[in-house]
């Protein structure tokens, strides 16, 4: 469970970006931050991993406050999955997602034999592996991303805007392939998107953001559907 208790964000020229923001994100289930641009979505989730910090209130992963936590711990339990893949250029598809469990102390075999299981459960196409980032589609390279992100099997995911830059077509198969993989791993993951049919199909619960960085409504997406 991720708790947002009284959380306000305001940037130094004194932006409010996120304006005490109370909410819980259950465990194991994908929770969707979703609004227009502008609305605060990317600054509270890159709150919980600490990219940025909160100007008031607290996060609390699992009743612990996130700046009690020592960031490598923190982040070695968060994937995080961006619109551009962030993948290393110069390293091989294999060696982007093996570099993670490799740093973790994994021997290299075993890092490698770990990357190649995850690709091929992100729905890659295997002969990708020993490419380079520039040389595969968008939609291949969001897998990668997911891959990496996965890499050190970390309970909570932070997606944002993670299928946005590619196709409808190739968004709808990366939609669907999220949804298989987390039948299977029951990740905690908060979503961000701009887009209400993503979120209300992806969401087990739906976080509406309005703008000033207020929370309208946290509702299930079936309730959404019929508005
Ligand atoms: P969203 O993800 O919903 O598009 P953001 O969290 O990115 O919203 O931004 C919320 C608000 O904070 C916007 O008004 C944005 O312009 C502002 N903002 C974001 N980052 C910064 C920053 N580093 N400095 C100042 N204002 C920022
Ligand atoms: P690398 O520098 O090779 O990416 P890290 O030790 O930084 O390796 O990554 C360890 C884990 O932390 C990975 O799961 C990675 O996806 C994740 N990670 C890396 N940077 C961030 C970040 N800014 N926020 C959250 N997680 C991150």
């Amino acid at each position: 469970m991720i708790t947002f208790e009284g959380v306000t964000k305001r940037y130094g020229d004194g932006t409010v970006a996120v304006d005490n923001l109370n909410l819980q994100v259950p465990t194991g289930a994908i929770t969707v931050f979703v609004g227009p641009s502008g609305c605060g979505k990317t600054t509270s989730l890159r709150m919980i991993n600490r990219m940025i910090d909160a100007t008031e209130g607290r996060i609390l992963l699992d009743d612990q406050d996130v700046r009690k936590i020592d960031p490598p711990t923190l982040r070695r339990g968060i994937g995080y999955v961006i619109q551009q893949s962030g993948l290393f250029p110069h390293r091989k598809i294999v060696d982007n997602v093996a570099t993670v469990p490799y740093l973790l102390g994994w021997d290299k075999k075993k890092a490698r034999d770990r990357a190649m299981e995850l690709l091929e459960r992100v729905g890659l196409d295997l002969k990708m592996a020993d490419r380079y980032p520039f040389q595969l589609s968008g939609g291949q390279q969001q897998r990668v991303g997911v891959a990496r992100a996965l890499a050190a099997d970390p309970p909570v995911l932070l997606m944002d805007e993670p299928f946005s830059a590619v196709d409808p077509v190739v968004r709808t198969s990366l939609q669907d392939e999220l949804l298989r993989l987390q039948a299977e791993l029951q990740k905690t993951i908060v979503f961000v998107t701009h887009d209400i049919d993503e979120a209300i199909k992806l969401g087990d619960t739906v976080a509406v953001f309005r703008v000033g960085g207020h929370l309208a409504q946290v509702a299930d997406p079936s309730t959404l559907l019929a508005e």
